[in-house]
């Protein structure tokens, strides 16, 4: 068999790996979406390097739209084959495809309506889908369990297990008979932490032949969790009380979001967290809280065990849901110090584009990125240190604090990454998928100084081939 690297190569967006069977089957690792702002984002969006009609087969880690937000563009383009994910990833797509419909339909909308103006009625633009083209795409999901061995096809067992990264969010490991011989395949996905609130950590995979594995944080350590949840009080309490202003964080919707409002709703109820309101600003939010609520086979012990005592974990006294455009807008009016939280969680897209608007020329007010930024991404390059920005056609200054607790993200560092493969005593070669290539190069040096001999960064479209284990 061979592998063909379609997308998160050599990057961390639009992950996307094909699998081509000795027979002609081919199997799809994820269908991601490119997140950016460049043209390449719009070449690689559109442009599928193979054929949807003849994929049999697409199976996903998680629904982040990094990895799932182009399956209503297969599904539309000719792909006719079921789509494996876990029960909970069926679910949070159910919504997340839809939110992203709408992204695409609106952003069409906006560019359409300038080049209007300008009387460039022939450039006019398609969004890649609409909001019809979600249930023909949720149709093809066949939902799975964790940790058992199920059949895909007469040659391949498919197997998820938890990545600890979202709710739902799987590794895959594919045991596939050619030729009357087995190779074990194995996909990370998006390696997610121990340790972290809300979801059980990342369990091992079975041994493995081939593995490819993300390295999003190849080259970095995170802080301990202590430490985090220190920082996060210390800017809570030097922008809502010392300088009276807002405390914006972005977040993606999905994950973060869960993860902030369960640590605040513990800090609540130990009486650490200031009495200050706060906003979780965004509809998906508040959506696929609603699905986190209804998937405790996710949940670690500590909050299996926390929700007896509080059958609500996503929701204390001082914290408010905003559904409706028009509140979310009463939130640029209001003077009172506050936190919002709110997506997209790299302030692509989203009503934070909205609070930047109103909020980052204020000195006294707070951005605060958690995670992982994209290079390029607006909230990248405010943690770049730039001076100003273009919002809706506008130049904003940037005169808010902006702070960074990188800590937070839901992927695992250098070393808890190295920790989660420690037991793959059998691998013959990793390639790295979904990290920057500096971050690759430093961690495939890590790799090898620990004993895992052949260690690839393949180019997007590299094809490489599997040779059979004898
Ligand atoms: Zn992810």
């Amino acid at each position: 068999m061979k592998i063909e690297f379609c997308g998160a190569a050599r990057e961390v967006t639009g992950s996307c790996h094909l699998i081509h069977l000795r027979n002609g089957k081919k199997i799809l690792l994820d269908c991601g979406l490119y997140q950016g702002n460049d043209k390449k984002m719009k070449d690689f969006n559109e442009n599928f390097p193979f054929n949807p009609e003849e994929i049999d087969v697409l199976i996903l880690s998680h629904a982040h739209i990094d990895h799932s937000g182009r399956i209503p563009y297969l599904v539309k383009k000719g792909f006719r084959g079921n789509i494996y994910a876990t029960h909970a990833t069926t679910n949070l797509c159910s919504i997340m495809l839809l939110d992203s419909a709408h992204i695409q339909e609106a952003d069409a909308d906006f560019n359409n309506k300038k080049l209007l103006v300008k009387g460039r009625s022939k450039d006019l633009i398609e969004p890649l889908y609409t909001k019809e083209d979600v249930p023909p795409a949720m149709e093809a999901f066949v939902s799975l369990p964790y940790d058992r061995w199920i059949p895909i096809d007469e040659n391949i067992l498919l197997q998820f297990k938890d990545a600890g990264h979202i709710l739902g969010s799987a590794t895959i490991t594919l045991q596939i008979k050619e030729k009357g011989l087995l190779t074990t395949l194995g996909y990370t996905g998006d390696i997610g932490r121990p340790d972290r609130p809300i979801l059980r950590d990342p369990k091992p995979m079975p041994l493995v032949d081939y593995l490819i594995m993300e390295s999003t944080y190849g080259n970095r350590n995170h802080e301990t969790k202590s430490l985090e949840q220190e920082h996060l009080l210390e800017i809570i309490r030097k922008t809502c009380i010392e300088n009276k202003g807002k405390l914006i964080i972005p977040a993606f919707s999905i994950g973060r979001t869960q993860e902030i409002v369960y640590i605040m709703n513990q800090m609540y109820n130990e009486g650490v967290l200031p009495k200050i309101p706060i906003y979780v600003d965004s509809p998906l939010a508040i959506d696929a809280t609603e699905i986190y609520g209804s998937h405790p086979e996710c949940y670690d012990e500590e909050l299996s065990s926390y929700i007896l005592q509080d059958a609500n974990p996503f929701g204390f006294k001082t914290l408010t849901y905003i559904r409706e455009v028009k509140d979310s807008k009463k939130l640029n009016a209001s003077k009172e110090p506050c936190i919002i939280i709110s997506a997209a969680g790299m302030m692509t897209a989203g009503r934070i584009r909205h609070h930047m608007y109103n909020n980052l020329e204020n000195p006294n007010n707070t951005f605060l990125m958690l995670g992982f930024c994209a290079p390029g991404t607006a909230g990248d390059l405010l943690i770049n240190g730039i001076k100003e920005i273009k919002l809706f056609g506008e130049t904003k200054q940037v005169r808010a604090t902006i702070a960074y607790l990188p800590g937070f993200s839901a992927h695992g560092d250098k070393e808890e990454m190295k920790q989660f493969i420690a037991n793959q005593k059998k691998v013959r070669k990793i390639f790295l998928v979904h990290g920057n290539y500096e971050a690759q190069l430093a961690f495939k040096k890590e790799l090898i100084e620990t004993g895992f001999n052949t260690v690839v960064i393949p180019e997007l479209m590299s094809i490489h081939e599997i040779e059979h284990v004898e």
